[in-house]
């Protein structure tokens, strides 16, 4: 089933650039783990990358969402903590996850989620808007950025010439081509992690092994890297498999950020269960105990206030803290332990 939409964005869209050509004729998309191959007039299994007589065209000149909002509401805490941020997303996706926040964006070119129409708009009006708002940092998030990686680019590089720090809010399933494509113009990913197994990644349409790749591909590239695991009831919350998760993370870097954030029922799973407060900080221990130096738990209103904190894992002095993804004070070294807090710290203005 084509829906409206797909027509509307049909024409919005430019000759991208990730992909290469077969020896049959067809496209390969790198843009993501997917890798499809398109016969001329054929759509990706994302929805928005489409093979038209030997061009790859992709998204372009719009977005599904914008807002203005803290840094931290991306679940980033070590990227210029208390700053403001200017977080754009598109439509369509390359995994379904029946829990999706943002199914209306990301599922949009799959199912009816009621109307849905582009915002169009222009990287420098992107831009310009960001910064009017006093934003540091702008974000591509809500759907997966990877599969409008061009767009993002052009973005980027335009926010990053101008001072604002870039960050990819992504599922990780990304391809070497994707990351070193982005690099130049992208100082922060930002990975959903969302299971350990191959089934988990199945079950979402996806594979596990591009994710962990991704990771250790970015942090090599030199980006600056935070994770996140949506804890799902009955999906991922054995113990045992996020302590291991949580080793896998400190043997890549013990330093980078485990945000381990509390499901809330919706799409999908709108009639199952929130994960427990008592659960996500009982798996926040077992990761310090794995070796994590920067856990944080999240999506549990006001439960464990103190497990949003950043702490410096010398003394355990509280550097920064903060509440509903609001900084109410901020240290970026520890004075007693002369430990410099790792991340894009810099101003809050
Ligand atoms: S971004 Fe991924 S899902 Fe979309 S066309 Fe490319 S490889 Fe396929």
């Amino acid at each position: 089933m084509r829906l409206p939409l797909a027509d509307t964005l049909a024409s919005r869209t430019r000759a991208g650039v990730l992909f290469e050509a077969t020896a049959h004729g067809a496209l390969r998309c790198t843009a993501c783990a997917h890798r499809c191959v398109m016969d001329d007039g054929r759509t990706g299994a994302c929805g928005v990358r489409t093979h038209r007589a030997g061009t790859l065209q992709v998204p372009y000149g719009y977005v599904a969402r914008k807002y203005v909002r803290a840094v931290e509401s991306n679940t980033i805490y070590h990227v210029r903590p208390g700053a403001k941020a200017l977080t754009f997303g598109m439509f369509g996706c390359d995994l379904r996850c029946p829990y999706c926040h943002n199914w209306r964006v990301s599922q949009a070119l799959r199912e009816d989620v009621g109307e849905q129409a582009p915002i169009d708009i222009t990287p420098e009006a992107l831009v310009d808007e960001a910064i009017a708002a006093g934003c540091e940092v702008l974000c591509s998030a809500y759907n997966e950025p990877m599969i409008t990686a061009e767009w993002a680019h052009a973005v980027f590089a335009l926010a990053r010439s101008r001072g604002l720090v870039t960050a990819l809010i992504t599922d990780g399933h990304s391809t070497s081509e994707a990351l070193a494509y982005m690099r130049p113009v992208t100082d922060v990913f930002r990975v959903d992690v969302k299971g350990w197994t191959q089934e988990h990644y199945k079950s979402l349409g996806g594979r596990v092994e591009p994710v962990f790749a991704s990771i250790v591909e970015a942090k090599r590239l030199g980006y600056w890297v935070e994770l996140v695991t949506l804890v799902v009831p009955g999906f991922n919350d054995d113990p045992r498999g996020l302590a291991g998760l949580a080793a896998q993370i400190a043997d890549i870097d013990p330093s980078m950020p485990w945000h381990i954030d509390g499901f809330v029922p919706r799409y999908k799973l709108r009639g199952e269960s929130a994960t427990a407060p008592t659960f996500l900080a009982m798996a926040a221990g077992a990761a310090y105990a794995r070796g994590l130096r920067y856990v944080y738990v999240g999506n549990i209103g006001d439960a464990f206030p103190e497990l949003s904190n950043t702490r410096c894992p010398g003394c355990a002095a509280t550097l920064i803290e903060r509440r509903n993804w609001e900084t109410l004070r901020r240290e970026t070294r520890c004075t007693a332990c002369d430990l410099a807090l790792p991340g894009l710290m810099g101003p809050a203005r």
